[in-house]
């Protein structure tokens, strides 16, 4: 009967699964192989938030990118074992460094958004990794804030409460991505020190077709503004989805309107161009 099956239909979802296998090892190799070689083809993306009212560059989200595959596939990979740490912690080196290099340039950005993987907060003293790390590069650590999930936080192991804990004594933000996407979004502000909640894509691209999802927005917005939040919405497009924001008084906001993630010299040019006078037109 096995070998009849495998001759009807069923040997197609055999293929794409052992496809899918095969490529996960593949990229999980690759991915590992990468991170012992001077992380070779990944690099760090930033991405412009502005303020809404003037749309002015305030802070940025780093962005990892690779060449082998995209975020939303080799991010899940890498989380799946214990690639995520040596990937996480290249990511926080890095940022620190491009954070250095902005100053160095004349760029005092006052904010930098990482995010962070629920893995690091678990298993990891990342909130001690992150203190080495702002010592050596010399950043105040205040100009700092760590992107986390729901997920992240629901486990809440001594681990995480430890580093949350350490982040806090840091003066280093903590920011709720994916805000409104979880099933526990509103007890997470209740339990934790939270400053920031980024409003989910799937809101903000839902401006304009769903009724529901602009109240859901404008009930975010008012959370924030009762229990002093800063509020960020995320991917925002069109102009229709600026305007809304804009008139419901968003104060934060990312997205291709504005800027796409940069890679570190066009995210200076950017800036640049931002905030007109150089050196060279003096
Ligand atoms: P996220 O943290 O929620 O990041 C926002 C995603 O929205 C990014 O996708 C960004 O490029 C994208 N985006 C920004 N503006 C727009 C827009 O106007 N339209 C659309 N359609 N998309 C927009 P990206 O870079 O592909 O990253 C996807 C996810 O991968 C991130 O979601 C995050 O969960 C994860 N990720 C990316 N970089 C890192 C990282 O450095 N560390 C960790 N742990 N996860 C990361
Ligand atoms: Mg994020
Ligand atoms: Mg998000
Ligand atoms: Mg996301």
């Amino acid at each position: 009967y096995a070998a009849k099956e495998n001759k009807s239909g069923y040997a197609f979802f055999d293929i794409s699964l052992s496809q899918r296998v095969r490529r996960r090892n593949m990229l999980e190799l690759a991915l590992r192989s990468a991170l012992d070689h001077d992380s070779k083809g990944l690099w760090l993306t930033l991405q412009p938030q502005v303020d809404l009212q003037t749309e002015q560059i305030v802070g940025a989200e780093v962005l990892v990118r690779w060449d082998q595959a995209g975020p939303d596939e080799f991010v899940p990979l890498a989380e799946g074992s214990d690639l995520i740490l040596l990937l996480g912690d290249w990511i926080l080196e890095q940022s620190l460094r491009h954070l250095q290099e902005l100053d160095q340039a004349g760029i005092h950005l006052p904010r930098l958004s990482i995010n962070l993987s629920a893995a690091q907060l678990e298993r990891q003293a990342v909130a001690e990794r992150v203190h080495e790390l702002v010592v050596h590069y010399g950043i105040d650590p205040r100009r700092l804030e760590m992107e986390i999930t729901e997920t992240a936080l629901m486990s809440a192991t001594e681990q995480v409460r430890e580093n949350i804990r350490q982040f806090r004594m840091l003066g280093i933000g903590l920011a709720l991505d994916d805000f409104g996407t979880g099933y526990s979004s509103l007890s997470l502000l209740k339990d934790w020190p939270v400053q920031v909640v980024k409003i989910d894509t799937s809101f903000v691209r839902a401006i304009g077709e769903s009724e529901a999802a602009e109240s859901i927005i404008r009930g975010i917005l008012a959370m924030g503004r009762s229990m002093g939040l800063q509020v960020v919405a995320e991917g925002i497009e069109t102009d229709e989805q600026a305007a809304f924001l804009v008139a419901e008084q968003c104060p934060l906001g990312q997205g291709y309107r504005y800027a796409k993630p940069l890679v570190l010299t066009l995210f200076m040019e950017r800036w640049q161009q931002q905030n007109g006078i150089t050196q060279d037109s003096k």
